[in-house]
Protein backbone atom coordinates (compact mmCIF):
# COMPACT_ATOMS: atom_id res chain seq x y z
CA UNK A 1 0.00 0.00 0.00
CA UNK A 2 2.83 2.46 0.91
CA UNK A 3 4.98 1.59 -2.40
CA UNK A 4 1.56 2.47 -4.37
CA UNK A 5 1.62 5.61 -2.43
CA UNK A 6 5.60 6.61 -2.80
CA UNK A 7 5.00 6.19 -6.46
CA UNK A 8 1.85 8.36 -7.05
CA UNK A 9 3.46 10.75 -4.96
CA UNK A 10 6.76 10.74 -7.48
CA UNK A 11 4.68 11.02 -10.39
CA UNK A 12 2.65 13.65 -9.43
CA UNK A 13 5.82 15.89 -8.27
CA UNK A 14 7.11 14.84 -12.25
CA UNK A 15 4.00 16.25 -14.14
CA UNK A 16 4.22 18.89 -11.96
CA UNK A 17 7.71 19.94 -12.46
CA UNK A 18 7.16 19.91 -16.38
CA UNK A 19 4.22 21.72 -16.20
CA UNK A 20 6.50 24.71 -14.60
CA UNK A 21 9.00 24.10 -17.13
CA UNK A 22 6.17 24.26 -20.14
CA UNK A 23 5.06 27.78 -18.68
CA UNK A 24 8.58 29.01 -19.03
CA UNK A 25 9.71 27.76 -22.33
CA UNK A 26 10.10 30.28 -25.11
CA UNK A 27 11.15 29.64 -28.59
CA UNK A 28 13.03 31.41 -30.81
CA UNK A 29 13.37 31.17 -34.71
CA UNK A 30 17.10 30.32 -36.05
CA UNK A 31 17.73 33.10 -38.33
CA UNK A 32 20.75 32.40 -40.56
CA UNK A 33 20.93 30.26 -44.06
CA UNK A 34 22.02 26.77 -44.49
CA UNK A 35 25.85 26.58 -43.75
CA UNK A 36 25.67 30.21 -42.74
CA UNK A 37 28.58 31.10 -40.08
CA UNK A 38 29.90 34.28 -38.11
CA UNK A 39 32.98 32.46 -37.67
CA UNK A 40 35.27 30.96 -40.42
CA UNK A 41 37.38 27.98 -39.60
CA UNK A 42 40.25 27.27 -42.56
CA UNK A 43 40.88 23.66 -42.81
CA UNK A 44 42.86 22.20 -41.00
CA UNK A 45 46.87 21.38 -42.86
CA UNK A 46 48.67 18.69 -41.83
CA UNK A 47 51.89 19.85 -40.69
CA UNK A 48 54.73 17.94 -41.87
CA UNK A 49 57.29 16.89 -39.52
CA UNK A 50 60.53 18.17 -39.66
CA UNK A 51 63.41 16.51 -41.62
CA UNK A 52 66.49 15.41 -39.57
CA UNK A 53 69.57 15.59 -41.02
CA UNK A 54 69.65 11.81 -40.94
CA UNK A 55 66.18 11.30 -42.66
CA UNK A 56 67.77 13.28 -45.87
CA UNK A 57 68.69 11.02 -48.31
CA UNK A 58 70.24 11.37 -52.15
CA UNK A 59 69.40 10.87 -55.45
CA UNK A 60 69.92 7.47 -54.59
CA UNK A 61 67.63 7.44 -51.90
CA UNK A 62 71.02 6.52 -49.67
CA UNK A 63 71.25 8.42 -46.22
CA UNK A 64 73.22 11.29 -46.19
CA UNK A 65 76.49 11.02 -44.13
CA UNK A 66 75.87 13.57 -41.00
CA UNK A 67 78.11 14.12 -37.71
CA UNK A 68 76.49 10.81 -36.12
CA UNK A 69 78.45 8.79 -37.84
CA UNK A 70 81.59 9.55 -36.74
CA UNK A 71 80.40 9.08 -33.17
CA UNK A 72 83.12 7.19 -31.31
CA UNK A 73 82.53 3.65 -31.28
CA UNK A 74 84.04 2.45 -27.88
CA UNK A 75 81.68 0.25 -25.75
CA UNK A 76 81.83 -0.60 -22.69
CA UNK A 77 80.85 -4.33 -23.13
CA UNK A 78 84.59 -4.55 -24.04
CA UNK A 79 87.19 -6.55 -21.88
CA UNK A 80 89.47 -4.70 -19.84
CA UNK A 81 92.77 -5.95 -20.49
CA UNK A 82 96.55 -5.22 -18.34
CA UNK A 83 99.51 -4.44 -19.48
CA UNK A 84 102.64 -3.43 -18.01
CA UNK A 85 100.88 -3.03 -14.63
CA UNK A 86 98.45 -0.80 -16.22
CA UNK A 87 94.32 -1.30 -16.96
CA UNK A 88 92.82 -0.62 -19.93
CA UNK A 89 89.45 0.34 -19.87
CA UNK A 90 87.46 1.25 -23.01
CA UNK A 91 84.72 4.09 -22.91
CA UNK A 92 81.23 3.87 -23.80
CA UNK A 93 81.42 5.59 -27.12
CA UNK A 94 78.19 8.28 -27.27
CA UNK A 95 77.02 7.09 -23.74
CA UNK A 96 79.73 8.77 -22.29
CA UNK A 97 80.89 11.69 -24.67
CA UNK A 98 80.25 14.01 -27.32
CA UNK A 99 81.94 14.29 -30.62
CA UNK A 100 84.97 17.26 -30.75
CA UNK A 101 83.53 19.98 -29.80
CA UNK A 102 84.78 23.88 -31.21
CA UNK A 103 82.78 26.74 -30.55
CA UNK A 104 80.44 25.35 -28.18
CA UNK A 105 78.78 22.66 -31.12
CA UNK A 106 79.58 19.12 -31.97
CA UNK A 107 82.13 19.22 -34.80
CA UNK A 108 83.77 17.06 -37.59
CA UNK A 109 85.72 18.94 -40.17
CA UNK A 110 83.01 19.54 -42.69
CA UNK A 111 85.04 18.37 -46.04
CA UNK A 112 85.47 14.76 -44.46
CA UNK A 113 81.98 14.31 -44.46
CA UNK A 114 81.37 16.44 -47.85
CA UNK A 115 83.72 13.97 -49.22
CA UNK A 116 81.76 11.04 -48.32
CA UNK A 117 78.75 12.18 -49.38
CA UNK A 118 80.70 12.73 -52.67
CA UNK A 119 81.77 9.06 -52.90
CA UNK A 120 78.60 8.19 -51.74
CA UNK A 121 75.85 9.92 -54.55
CA UNK A 122 78.90 9.53 -57.05
CA UNK A 123 79.13 5.36 -56.83
CA UNK A 124 75.49 5.44 -55.74
CA UNK A 125 76.49 3.04 -53.23
CA UNK A 126 76.45 3.04 -49.26
CA UNK A 127 79.67 4.55 -47.63
CA UNK A 128 79.63 3.07 -43.95
CA UNK A 129 82.53 4.66 -41.64
CA UNK A 130 84.13 2.57 -39.89
CA UNK A 131 86.10 4.66 -37.23
CA UNK A 132 85.46 8.45 -37.20
CA UNK A 133 85.37 10.14 -33.83
CA UNK A 134 88.27 8.48 -31.43
CA UNK A 135 88.65 9.84 -28.07
CA UNK A 136 91.58 9.63 -25.94
CA UNK A 137 90.29 6.74 -23.89
CA UNK A 138 88.92 4.61 -26.44
CA UNK A 139 92.29 4.94 -28.54
CA UNK A 140 94.57 3.81 -25.71
CA UNK A 141 92.10 1.48 -25.41
CA UNK A 142 92.65 0.34 -28.94
CA UNK A 143 96.21 1.19 -29.79
CA UNK A 144 98.41 -0.28 -26.59
CA UNK A 145 101.15 1.63 -28.28
CA UNK A 146 101.97 5.26 -27.08
CA UNK A 147 104.18 6.05 -29.80
CA UNK A 148 101.43 8.21 -31.12
CA UNK A 149 100.35 10.39 -28.28
CA UNK A 150 97.30 11.98 -30.18
CA UNK A 151 96.01 11.68 -33.96
CA UNK A 152 93.55 13.34 -36.30
CA UNK A 153 90.82 10.98 -35.00
CA UNK A 154 90.68 12.71 -32.29
CA UNK A 155 89.59 15.70 -33.65
CA UNK A 156 87.15 14.88 -36.11
CA UNK A 157 89.75 15.15 -39.22
CA UNK A 158 89.68 11.42 -40.09
CA UNK A 159 87.82 8.53 -40.68
CA UNK A 160 87.87 4.65 -41.86
CA UNK A 161 85.38 3.77 -44.05
CA UNK A 162 84.15 1.34 -46.76
CA UNK A 163 82.23 1.17 -49.61
CA UNK A 164 79.39 -1.12 -49.74
CA UNK A 165 79.18 -3.87 -52.15
CA UNK A 166 82.97 -2.50 -53.14
CA UNK A 167 84.56 -3.80 -50.14
CA UNK A 168 87.37 -5.68 -52.22
CA UNK A 169 88.06 -3.05 -54.69
CA UNK A 170 88.66 -0.07 -52.39
CA UNK A 171 90.40 1.56 -55.36
CA UNK A 172 87.22 2.53 -56.50
CA UNK A 173 86.95 4.43 -53.59
CA UNK A 174 90.07 5.84 -54.46
CA UNK A 175 89.31 7.32 -57.63
CA UNK A 176 86.20 8.54 -56.82
CA UNK A 177 88.12 10.40 -53.88
CA UNK A 178 90.02 11.82 -56.98
CA UNK A 179 87.03 12.62 -58.99
CA UNK A 180 86.50 15.52 -56.83
CA UNK A 181 89.26 17.47 -57.60
CA UNK A 182 89.75 16.58 -60.65
CA UNK A 183 87.18 14.06 -63.02
CA UNK A 184 90.65 13.08 -64.55
CA UNK A 185 92.30 12.21 -61.95
CA UNK A 186 93.26 8.30 -60.92
CA UNK A 187 95.14 7.27 -57.70
CA UNK A 188 96.84 4.46 -56.37
CA UNK A 189 96.60 3.08 -53.10
CA UNK A 190 98.34 6.18 -51.10
CA UNK A 191 97.83 9.04 -51.83
CA UNK A 192 98.53 12.85 -51.12
CA UNK A 193 97.00 14.54 -53.06
CA UNK A 194 98.79 17.56 -54.77
CA UNK A 195 97.14 20.70 -53.46
CA UNK A 196 97.72 18.55 -49.97
CA UNK A 197 94.26 18.51 -48.83
CA UNK A 198 93.75 15.19 -48.27
CA UNK A 199 96.11 12.35 -47.71
CA UNK A 200 93.72 8.47 -48.40
CA UNK A 201 95.38 5.47 -48.25
CA UNK A 202 94.21 1.34 -48.41
CA UNK A 203 94.34 -0.78 -45.30
CA UNK A 204 93.95 -4.42 -45.06
CA UNK A 205 91.15 -5.02 -43.05
CA UNK A 206 93.42 -6.45 -39.50
CA UNK A 207 93.19 -3.55 -37.79
CA UNK A 208 89.52 -3.45 -37.62
CA UNK A 209 88.95 -7.04 -37.78
CA UNK A 210 87.61 -7.02 -41.12
CA UNK A 211 87.81 -9.86 -43.77
CA UNK A 212 88.19 -6.84 -46.28
CA UNK A 213 90.04 -4.02 -46.91
CA UNK A 214 89.32 -0.41 -45.76
CA UNK A 215 89.72 3.09 -46.77
CA UNK A 216 91.13 5.97 -44.74
CA UNK A 217 91.12 9.58 -45.21
CA UNK A 218 92.79 12.54 -43.43
CA UNK A 219 92.32 15.88 -44.20
CA UNK A 220 95.18 18.21 -44.44
CA UNK A 221 93.26 21.69 -44.86
CA UNK A 222 89.81 22.45 -45.14
CA UNK A 223 88.46 24.08 -48.07
CA UNK A 224 85.59 25.30 -46.79
CA UNK A 225 86.98 26.28 -43.24
CA UNK A 226 89.69 27.76 -45.43
CA UNK A 227 92.21 26.56 -42.04
CA UNK A 228 94.56 23.33 -42.32
CA UNK A 229 94.07 20.67 -39.47
CA UNK A 230 95.91 21.71 -36.10
CA UNK A 231 96.97 18.71 -34.21
CA UNK A 232 97.99 19.60 -30.72
CA UNK A 233 98.30 16.88 -27.27
CA UNK A 234 95.75 19.49 -25.15
CA UNK A 235 93.90 19.95 -28.19
CA UNK A 236 92.96 16.56 -28.83
CA UNK A 237 92.48 15.09 -25.14
CA UNK A 238 90.32 18.25 -23.86
CA UNK A 239 87.83 18.07 -27.42
CA UNK A 240 85.27 16.57 -26.19
CA UNK A 241 82.03 16.99 -23.51
CA UNK A 242 82.08 14.27 -21.04
CA UNK A 243 78.80 12.95 -19.40
ZN1 LIG B 1 85.14 7.19 -26.80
Amino acid sequence: MLVFFGYGCSSFERSEREKIKQQHVSLEEIKRLYRETKLYLPPLLANPLPLYPWDKTDRHGLRRITLEDFRCRGNKQNLMYLEKGHAYFDCRGKLSHSLPVRQGKEFIYPHLIELLNFIQDSLGKKVYVIQGHCCPQHYGYANRSKSFPCNKYMVGAACDFYVASLEYEPEVGLKSLAQYYSPSAMLSSLVVYKNAYIKAQVHDGSYHALLHPYLSVQILYDPSLQEGVSLDWKGAYNSCWQW
